[in-house]
């Protein structure tokens, strides 16, 4: 009686890919405004020397008049 040893192979790869997802921008920026979460649309506008960043025209808008009402001398 012959035996032949069977040759057993196994080829295991296991690849391990790490993906490095680096979060830089971690800080949500909001509407001057309206408090809207920003995207890469946001508006800068600059008031009275500061810039802000609006989420649309309109925010800029009615910062710019909320800005330009609060330095106008009401007479009350
Ligand atoms: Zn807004």
């Amino acid at each position: 009686m012959i035996v032949a040893p069977d040759a057993w192979r196994s080829n295991g790869v296991a690849q391990s890919r790490a993906t490095n997802e680096a979060t830089a921008m971690t800080n949500t920026k909001t509407c001057a405004a309206c408090d809207y979460p920003l995207d890469e649309n946001a508006i800068q506008v600059r008031i009275g020397g500061q810039t802000v960043e609006v989420c649309c025209e309109d925010c800029a808008k009615k910062l710019n008049e909320a800005y330009a009402s609060a330095n106008a001398t009401t007479t009350g």
